[in-house]
C-alpha cells in the first residue's frame, strides 16, 4: 500500500490529494497517538493546531480555522472570563502550595538548620530548580486549561453550526437573504434566529 501511496500522490498533485493525505496522515500521527496514550496529549496539545481536531473544519485552510476560532471564543467570551479567573486562581494557588511544599522539604527535612544551608554547596541549586519546575508545571497546566476551553468553544460553535434537522454541517455555505438551505434535507435554517452570522458559517 506505500508504494502505490506514494505514486498516488506523485501523480496527483491536486490541492484536494495533498490535503485528504495531510488530514490522514494528521489522523495516523496525531489521532490515534492520542488515543493510545493519554500522557503524550499532555506534551502535545498546546502547541498543536486545535482545529485539526474537528473533521468538519478539514476542508478549510488554517487562516479559515484561525478566524472560526477567533469567532468562536469571542462569542463565548462570559464563560472565557470565568475559565480564565478560575483557572488563574487555581494556578497561582497551586504554585504557593508547591513553594510551600518544597520550603517543608527543603528547610524542614533536609537543611534543618542555618549553618547546614550555608554549607550546602546544593542548597540555593535545589530552590531555584524547585521554583522553575513548579512554574513550568503551572505554566503547562494553565496552557491546558486554556487549550481545553477553546476546544469546548469551537465544538459549541461546529454543532451550533448543524442542520437542526438532519445534523448535516452548514459550515461553509453561503447564505441567500439570511437563510441558508441544507443541501442534505432540504431544510432552511433562520440564521438569526439560530444565533449564527453567515462570517460563523464561513461563507
Ligand atoms: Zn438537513
Amino acid at each position: 500500500m506505500g508504494e502505490a501511496d506514494a505514486a498516488g500522490v506523485g501523480v496527483f498533485v491536486s490541492g484536494e490529494a495533498i490535503n485528504t493525505k495531510r488530514s490522514r496522515l494528521f489522523a495516523s500521527d496525531v489521532i490515534e497517538p492520542i488515543r493510545k496514550n493519554p500522557v503524550w496529549v499532555c506534551v502535545r496539545i498546546p502547541w498543536s493546531k486545535v482545529h485539526r481536531a474537528f473533521p468538519e473544519l478539514d476542508r478549510f485552510d488554517d487562516d479559515k480555522c484561525l478566524e472560526f476560532i477567533q469567532l468562536a471564543c469571542s462569542k463565548f467570551w462570559r464563560s472565557r472570563m470565568i475559565v480564565g479567573v478560575i483557572g488563574l486562581t487555581v494556578c497561582i494557588a497551586t504554585f504557593v502550595a508547591l513553594l510551600i511544599g518544597l520550603n517543608t522539604l527543603l528547610d524542614g527535612v533536609f537543611y534543618r538548620t542555618v549553618a547546614e544551608r550555608l554549607r550546602s554547596p546544593y542548597y540555593l541549586w535545589l530552590w531555584a530548580g524547585g521554583i522553575a519546575a513548579s512554574g513550568a508545571f503551572v505554566g503547562f497546566s494553565g496552557l491546558l486549561i486554556r487549550d481545553r476551553w477553546i476546544r469546548w468553544a469551537v465544538a459549541s460553535q461546529i454543532v451550533a453550526a448543524r442542520c437542526l434537522n438532519c445534523e448535516y454541517s452548514l459550515l461553509g455555505l453561503t447564505p441567500d437573504a439570511g437563510f441558508v438551505l441544507c443541501p442534505e434535507c432540504g431544510q432552511q435554517a433562520n440564521l438569526q434566529e439560530r444565533g449564527i452570522t453567515a462570517e460563523e458559517l464561513l461563507a
